[in-house]
């Protein structure tokens, strides 16, 4: 026996997940299929990768990142592997880089679904997707401004404006320690102004105090020394040629010497986007920058890389503040009105859609009046109307629907049915 409604339960979807319904799932399809032609006019391919993986993939990522630490999605599977769900994709792009070794570089984009348990809020999701791209096997800085230059024509092809470029630049690894500790030496000089969590984080990693985005720190942070004068020639040369790239594209950026981002393996060039109309703790509607030892530590060669992510709720935040690429307002271009005992109305459906016509129909043998009121609202430019008399002369009824333009569509046609698909597809040419 089935339970009784009382007894039922009612689900509703978790904290920080949401379904996106038309015409809202349209825009993001919208927005994933322009940043695929973006990518694969710049030679990229595309990379399915699984959505979770052993979830020493990700711990790679870094013992001091949240994203890590406290954000992982994990759990035992029935063999006792320890999985997690991808908290981002570039450690995937660099397991299966070191696992199929493609030639290089290798460059791949994607899109998908990342998973985080943050505190979910505006613009923070447990569920959210990215589209990114990544190149692996080329120390070439000029691939720095590539991919920093297919996010730019990616925003612009959106119609956004208010996204701002945030340059810099973390050097290399040997240039890093004689940085870490001046860091260091700068922030134990002064803890009391630091908050309890960026001290704890001054234990683990000084570069990532940096990436505090609490207000108490803010102060401390703009003092702090900068890498640009703890760089190598070679690691300075190289963040020289990707803004005089930037320059000669006519991509606007602006320096940032105290971005950091969220990986432990970031080096040389860091970047981020910032949408200016959105709130500050959800500004960032995507960043990247250059990485080694990654490809290496999942088992790879030492191979370097570097590759950029951009989430897709972010980015249709921005366009939101922006007012620009509105989610699509998808019609069919036919509604069959069908007021027949038969099976009429299933089979002039069938008909236009095998003929590559868009239609769409009325159900649960409704009414003429009702039928013709489904149709206005459909915004479907054509009805093709058949009754009694139709059927019985082997015709249907083309009847043009109201148009935005206000243009009336009172001329209603009686043609042979099967003329039907010709002059349906006329009539729609127009
Ligand atoms: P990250 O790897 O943290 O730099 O993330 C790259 C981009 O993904 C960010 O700039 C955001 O646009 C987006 N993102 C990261 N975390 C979330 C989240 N929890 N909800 C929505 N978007 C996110």
């Amino acid at each position: 026996m089935s339970s009784t409604s009382s007894a039922r339960q009612k689900f509703q979807a978790l904290p920080g997940t949401r379904d996106l319904l038309s015409p809202t799932s349209e825009r993001m399809r919208a927005l994933v299929n322009t940043f695929a032609d973006e990518a694969e006019r710049a030679g990229f391919g595309q990379i399915v990768s699984p959505m979770f993986e052993d979830l020493g993939v990700f711990t790679r990522l870094g013992e001091s990142t949240d994203v890590v630490t406290k954000e992982l999605y994990d759990f035992e599977d029935n063999g006792g592997r320890r999985i997690a769900l991808r908290p981002e994709f570039t450690a995937s792009v660099c397991r299966a880089y070191a696992q199929e070794r493609p030639l290089t570089p290798w460059k791949a984009w994607y899109a998908g679904p990342a998973f985080r348990q943050e505190k979910a809020q505006k613009g923070r999701y447990r569920q959210f997707d990215q589209v990114g791209a990544e190149v692996i096997g080329s120390h070439d800085p000029d691939l720095d401004t590539e991919l920093v230059a297919l996010a730019d024509r990616f925003y612009r092809r959106l119609g956004l404006r208010s996204v701002t470029l945030l340059l810099n630049t973390l050097g290399d690894a040997a240039d890093r320690p004689r940085y870490l500790d001046a860091l260091r030496a700068h922030f134990n000089a002064n803890l009391d102004a630091l908050t309890e969590q960026s001290r704890i984080t001054l234990e683990k990693n000084p570069l990532r105090v940096l990436d505090s985005k609490r207000p108490p720190d803010a102060e401390l942070i703009a003092a702090a020394p900068v890498i640009t004068d703890f760089l190598s020639v070679e690691a300075g040369a190289a963040f020289e040629r990707v803004q005089q790239g930037l320059t000669a594209l006519e991509v606007p950026f602006t320096l940032a010497p105290r971005l950091v981002r969220g990986l432990d393996y970031y080096t040389r060039t860091t970047f981020e986007f910032a949408g200016t109309g959105l709130e500050a703790a959800q500004n960032a509607v995507g960043g990247g920058g250059r990485y080694d030892g990654l490809v290496a530590d999942l088992g790879g060669p030492e191979d370097p890389g570097v590759g950029f992510a951009l989430g897709v709720d972010r980015t249709l935040m921005a366009c939101d503040a922006d007012g620009v690429f509105d989610a699509p307002n998808p019609t069919v271009d036919v509604w069959i009105v069908a007021v027949t005992d038969g099976t009429e109305g299933l089979e002039l459906a069938e008909e236009l859609r095998r003929a590559g016509v868009s239609v769409d129909r009325a159900f649960d043998g409704r009414s003429m009046k009702a039928q013709m009121k489904a149709a206005n609202r459909s915004g479907a430019p054509l009805a093709v109307i058949v009754g009694e008399d139709e059927l019985a002369a082997d015709s249907v009824s083309l009847r043009p629907m109201r148009r935005a333009d206000g243009h009336s569509g009172s001329e209603q046609t009686v043609i042979p049915r099967d003329q039907m698909v010709t002059r349906v597809k006329e009539l729609l040419a127009r």
